[in-house]
């Protein structure tokens, strides 16, 4: 756009005395590239004090809105009734259909970070557009309260001196809770802050009583289906936090090390077809790889690809001539690196490392010819233990014979399970041995000095080959950071392999936003097939199970689980471990003959939050639609916990996905990029942001609503970025916003929507403004529609600050401030401003709303009494735009102007870089259509460009901001022919002009257009005129006269 050149009267309001008078005058104009206009005024103001006379008679801008936004310090004042109250009116009035938006909860521990704003604020610009559109809009925050790290915070903060291991659970849960409750307090004061609106008074939290009672229902029927089990089988087990966890609950750490050893098992009863081609008298040793050595304890059997093929061999390293080694065909490269000596290996590539070694083979067979021989165990001695065969065996690592310890991994458990191999674990909850590992390894834990003492005793036993560091991938605990290990023990199961086909179908239905997030929601749905549920853990949500105290055999059934589910209900979980296994029993087992023990376990937290949905289905029940909640929107590691375990949970319940849109958001970075972490210390403190930090210069207070600003203008769907700087930008973005509203503000004082001009009698220019007012709803509404809010603030940027500061609020100026208070034109202006305004003020309300709140009140006047609302928020969406504003004719036609507005900039600079002109407001523009005969018709019948200058030749004057504009006609061939040699001349005599082609329908040929279309010749020279005292438009007919429009406007004054 071109620079504004224009020096407004309103340049000199500084010294009128409306600036001094308590409803302030703008002193300021909205522009953003004013910077002739913001220089130029100081030089100017002495040589200008002779005209303060007319400076009274101006209708310059009025606003008791302040420009500056002291925004932490106001925006308590619109809080109250943009959230809370607003929430109850939508709720009770709105008409439109119900739209639930479904909280995730935000863990009860600690304060929150700008991660947890973000994720408030995304979800609270969705509702609030819902809520202006008239949805009644249903939002209820919401916490998760049980589990360990609460559990282990609240025992943290014990007095010194407590005995914690003394604690009875019902003691820990009281502890736990009370922590819980104290961070759902503090944490609903933050979001509050926010000036995030929902239902914060009747919040739910993961321990309400409510809560528990339907968490029970959902575990209650999922038993009903079948889908509940109990398995001895291996499961992660966290020894840092001595409990079982689910995979979702698992980080993987890229480069973890372990020790791996090759490992002889020593064959001592082969089948028949080995015996045969074994050399007689040969001691077979089967070699083994593992990288968890302290899984030995618990190997049960040896397992081989039935088609793969085997070799017998011999190695010149043995000390034993008749040692016979047994090893896949495929992996005979390998094994020559790991039959070196240590001193061998030391070598720097392959070959000269294994050039000592030499192999004989002596015979190859398959493996299902090794099924059935029998091994010795390579630690305890055992004898007799199998050889099976197992599909996942392969030839890519190892030896292709898989030490295989069912109590200590999934592919094991599954392949020994059916051959009724028990899932042997000889390791505690703490991952030490038992004693079931033997009195060496008796009280080791397995991750450090177990492992130690299995090396040392295969060493000691002639059956280690080599060891390994091996570099791998490997689960960590999510909490604790530290490596997991695999242990059977008795767990509960929920079986989700069934219900993962419905919720594959279920999640078909869904919008993700962004869309590329399906993929990873669907992968991790098809990648799990079980989900553990059981914890063994004290503040949580208990499994209603009994067990026979003799068989242990679990009771859980209808009338078990009912029973307990009643008592929840009334007496809350607590009741539980508060009451005796007599009173937890249901009625008919109380005297069965039977004694029964209450289980320990709780359930995985993600079991807890996963069924929140069922507030939604059981208060707001929508048969007809194929989802529960509108919209769930989290971070995007939700895709493995809470967007999953909802997911699961609600398809086995209702068939339905528990969301109609999911919306997943990244983390934060800091300005460097790095992900912001509290251990990195590089975390930013959403109170800081709006309150601002120790040092105000260095972090100053921006308010909520800058804070929101950054949300909303973040690409979310990826990690975002936040520093000083970016704050920076957002808090000059929000102060254009500002700016702009303030002068819009102040233009509208004392008018009134009834004195609106109706849009038939508006000019040619405002209609071309209200077609702009048309393009700009539809963009934000679409991006509010598409969930992408930064699209909503770049186009109130672009509007802002393009749109309005740099074209339509420049070009206006002279008209709003000289004419007569009344005038037609000027009415026009105020009725496009109005709208413009109200326009802007709701296409910002959702992202700022504090900022349009204050807006709103100081123009709601200007209402019709009964249009007049408490809350910009009750005053509807874009619907008050009609079809009529999107008027192509004008938009069309403004091309043209457009294009000539930009040319005669370009004239105009030339002549100010020659100090022909000052200010614009000195020059006159003549526009010379330059058609053959006969052209001008046509031109006219083809609604053209010399139409379209005839048309605005008046707006002209204003869009140029200059003082008159003159449309002529010639002659182009004759034009043409002089016209070289004249411009020299011209501009010496301080004449600027400039021949061009025009095209009126912005015609995408351009170049074809240039060489057949008509061409115009513009021409800029000094005003003729004397410069008006009171306008400066360069209009008046004698010196120190008043032109003849400011004439009579001061005459009337007089009256
Ligand atoms: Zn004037």
């Amino acid at each position: 756009m071109a620079t504004n050149i224009n020096i407004p009267p309103a340049a000199t309001a500084k010294t009128t005395p409306q600036a001094t008078t308590t409803t302030t005058a703008i002193a300021t104009t909205p522009m953003t590239t004013t910077t002739t206009a913001s220089t130029t005024p100081k030089k100017r103001e002495k040589k200008d004090k002779p005209d303060q006379k007319y400076a009274p008679t101006l209708l310059l801008p009025k606003t008791e809105f302040p420009l500056r936004a002291d925004a932490a310090v106001r925006e308590h004042q619109f809080r109250q009734r943009c959230t809370t109250d607003l929430y109850a009116w939508q709720r009770e009035n709105n008409q439109g259909e119900l739209f639930v938006l479904h909280d995730g909860p935000p863990y009860a521990n600690g304060h929150l970070h700008l991660g947890h704003a973000l994720n408030k604020l995304l979800k609270d610009f969705v509702n609030r557009h819902k809520v202006m559109q008239g949805f009644k809009v249903d939002y209820r925050p919401g916490w998760d309260c049980h589990g360990l790290p609460i559990e282990l915070k609240a025992l943290a903060e014990l007095k010194a001196g407590t005995d914690r291991s003394a604690l009875s659970p019902t003691q820990v849960r009281a502890v736990a809770q009370a922590t819980a409750q104290s961070a759902v307090d503090s944490q609903r004061q933050e979001f509050s802050s926010y000036g995030v609106m929902g239902d914060w008074t009747n919040g739910y939290k993961t321990m309400d009583k409510d809560f528990e009672t339907r968490q029970l229902k959902v575990f209650y029927e999922m038993m009903n289906k079948g889908l509940i089990y109990r398995a001895n089988k291996p499961v992660y087990w966290s020894p840092s936090s001595k409990t079982a966890l689910a995979e979702s609950e698992l980080e993987y750490k890229e480069d973890h090390r372990s020790r791996s050893a090759w490992v002889a098992f020593s064959v001592d009863q082969p089948l028949d077809k080995l015996v045969s081609v074994l050399p007689p008298g040969s001691s077979l040793q089967a070699v083994v790889w593992t990288t968890t050595p302290w899984t030995l304890p618990a190997n049960r059997c040896v397992a081989v690809h039935p088609k793969m093929n085997y070799t017998l061999f011999k190695s010149n390293t043995s000390s034993d001539p008749n040692t016979v080694y047994l090893a896949a065909t495929d992996r005979m490269d390998e094994m020559k690196v790991r039959f070196t000596s240590p001193k061998v290996k030391a070598a720097t590539d392959a070959d000269s490392a294994t050039a000592g070694v030499v192999f004989e083979t002596l015979a190859q067979l398959l493996g299902q010819d090794l099924v059935g021989s029998r091994y010795q165990h390579p630690l305890t001695g055992e004898k007799s233990l199998p050889f099976i065969a197992a599909d996942y065996v392969t030839s890519d690592s190892g030896s292709g014979l898989v030490h295989t310890a069912p109590g200590h991994g999934m592919d094991d458990f599954k392949a020994c399970f059916p051959l009724g191999i028990e899932a042997f674990c000889p390791v505690d909850g703490n991952g030490m041995f038992t004693a079931e590992a033997g009195p060496d390894l008796e009280g080791l834990s397995v991750q450090t000095d177990g492992t130690v003492k299995v090396l040392e005793m295969l060493v000691t036993r002639g059956s280690l080959i080599q060891e390994q560091v091996y570099v791998h991938k490997y689960p960590y605990d999510w909490r604790t950071k530290k490596p997991v290990i695999l242990r059977a023990t008795s767990q509960w199961f929920a079986n989700v392999g069934t219900i993962k086909e419905d919720a594959l179908k279920a999640i078909e239905l869904v919008r993700f936003v962004p869309e590329g997030a399906r993929r990873r929601l669907e992968g991790f749905v098809l990648s799990r097939s079980e989900w553990c549920i059981s914890r063994q853990r004290s503040w949580g949500v208990p499994i209603p199970v009994m067990y026979n105290v003799e068989t242990d055999e679990p009771l859980l059934n209808r009338s078990s689980v009912q029973h307990v589910i009643d008592l929840v209900k009334e007496y809350g979980a607590d009741v539980w471990w508060n009451l005796s296994t007599e009173e937890l029993l249901a009625p008919e087992y109380k005297n069965d003959g039977n004694t029964y023990r209450k289980g320990t376990d709780t359930m995985d937290v993600w079991f807890d939050s996963g069924t929140s949905w069922t507030m939604i289905e059981d208060k707001m029940p929508r048969p007809e639609l194929p989802f529960v909640a509108d919209v769930y929107c989290e971070g995007s590691d939700q895709h493995r916990g809470w967007f999953q375990s909802s997911l699961l949970t609600s398809v086995a319940l209702t068939g339905k996905a528990p969301f109609g849109t999911l919306i997943s958001h990244g983390f934060l970075l800091d300005a460097k990029g790095i992900k912001q972490s509290k251990s990195l210390g590089n975390t930013v403190d959403p109170a800081v942001v709006i309150n601002g930090g120790k040092n105000l210069v260095k972090e100053p207070a921006y308010g909520t609503d800058v804070l929101r600003l950054w949300a909303a203008s973040s690409e979310y769907a990826k990690d975002i970025a936040i520093g000083s700087t970016i704050l920076q930008q957002v808090a000059e973005g929000m102060r254009k916003f500002r700016t702009t509203a303030r002068f819009m503000l102040g233009n509208l004082k004392g008018f009134k929507e009834s004195e609106a001009v109706p849009y038939e009698e508006l000019s040619r220019l405002d209609k071309f403004m209200l077609s702009e007012v048309y393009q700009f709803c539809k963009n934000v509404n679409a991006g509010y529609d598409e969930l992408l809010f930064n699209k909503v603030y770049g186009q109130l940027q672009y509007f802002s600050s393009t749109t309005l500061s740099s074209f339509y609020l420049d070009v206006i100026k002279d008209t709003l401030y000289s004419d007569a208070e009344t005038s037609p034109t000027r009415r026009g202006i105020q009725t496009v401003l109005f709208h413009v305004l109200t326009a802007f003020n709701k296409a910002i309300a959702p992202l700022a709303p504090h900022f349009a709140e204050e807006v709103y009140d100081h123009y709601r006047d200007c209402f019709s009494p009964d249009q007049q609302q408490p809350t910009v928020f009750r005053t509807g969406w874009m619907e008050f735009v009609p079809e009529e504003w999107n008027n192509t004719e004008v938009r069309g036609e403004f091309l043209v102007v457009k294009q000539l507005r930009t040319e005669v900039n370009q004239l105009l600079e030339q002549a100010r870089a020659v100090k022909v002109i000052g200010p614009s407001l000195e020059a006159a523009v003549e526009i010379q259509v330059l058609s053959a005969a006969g052209e001008k018709e046509k031109e006219n019948e083809k609604g053209g460009w010399s139409k379209v200058v005839e048309l605005y030749a008046e707006d002209l004057t204003r869009l140029f901001i200059t003082s008159e504009v003159k449309v002529t006609h010639h002659n182009s061939q004759q034009e043409a022919e002089s016209n070289l040699s004249q411009d020299k001349q011209n501009k010496e005599e301080g004449v600027f002009v400039k021949v061009l082609t025009l095209f009126s329908d912005g015609g995408d040929d351009k170049s074809a257009a240039a060489s057949t279309g008509p061409k115009c010749r513009l021409v800029v020279k000094k005003a003729s005129l004397f410069k008006c005292p009171r306008c400066w438009t360069f209009t008046a007919t004698t010196s120190d006269s008043l032109c003849g429009r400011c004439g009579p406007v001061v005459a009337s004054l007089k009256l």
